[in-house]
């Protein structure tokens, strides 16, 4: 595999549909709002575009399960009931300017239950999960990491118990590529 100017909203975008129809297929009580606001200034980025789409679905899958973790754990309690909690998964992209350099940035974003400060330092270590045995492999976070690490970009989050998490993938523009 090498890489290739890639279109990376529409991988985003293809990544997000396809996390969505995968949970419902296998969850039919599954359902969230899934929006996309996408930079269409944003020129091709040279990337293994199968190694950012598996960053993608990572990202995605892990923010509809935390979605989906919330709503269950809001069951029989008020917020439940009066189905006032409503997921939500959004994937932004725009271009930033990083140290001079111009790069991609993009933002997977839930309204999921949030990472616990005692483990957001750990959350990107090879086999650390916090999901059920067949769940989760814990692998998803780290291989993630180390692809983006791989084409030069970084990988970050932001995240709040209670409200929500934010990762950030931040890719340069190959600047011999136009
Ligand atoms: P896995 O999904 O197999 O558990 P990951 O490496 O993808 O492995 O994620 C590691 C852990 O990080 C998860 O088990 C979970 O505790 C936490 N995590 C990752 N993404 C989110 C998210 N969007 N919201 C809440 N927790 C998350
Ligand atoms: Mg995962």
């Amino acid at each position: 595999s090498e890489k290739k100017p890639t279109n990376l909203n529409a991988l985003a975008d293809e990544f997000l549909r396809l996390s969505y129809h995968g949970l419902r297929a296998k969850d039919k009580s599954f359902s969230a709002d899934f929006e996309t606001d996408l930079d269409s200034n944003i020129p091709r980025v040279k990337v293994v575009s199968q190694d950012i789409g598996r960053v993608f679905l990572n990202l995605i899958n892990n923010a509809f399960y935390a979605c989906a973790e919330r709503k269950r754990s809001l069951i029989s309690e008020e917020e439940q009931i009066n189905e006032s909690y409503k997921p939500k998964v959004s994937v932004q992209s725009r271009l930033v300017e990083l140290g001079g350099i111009d790069g991609v940035e993009i933002c997977v974003k839930d309204n999921g239950g949030g990472i616990p400060k005692a483990i957001i330092d750990k959350i990107f270590q090879p086999f650390f999960t916090t999901k059920p045995t067949g769940s989760g492999t814990g692998l998803g976070l780290s291989l993630s990491y180390d692809i983006i690490k791989a084409h030069g970009g970084d990988l970050r989050v932001k995240s709040k118990e209670g409200e929500g998490t934010e990762m950030i993938i931040y890719l340069p523009i190959d600047s011999d590529f136009k």
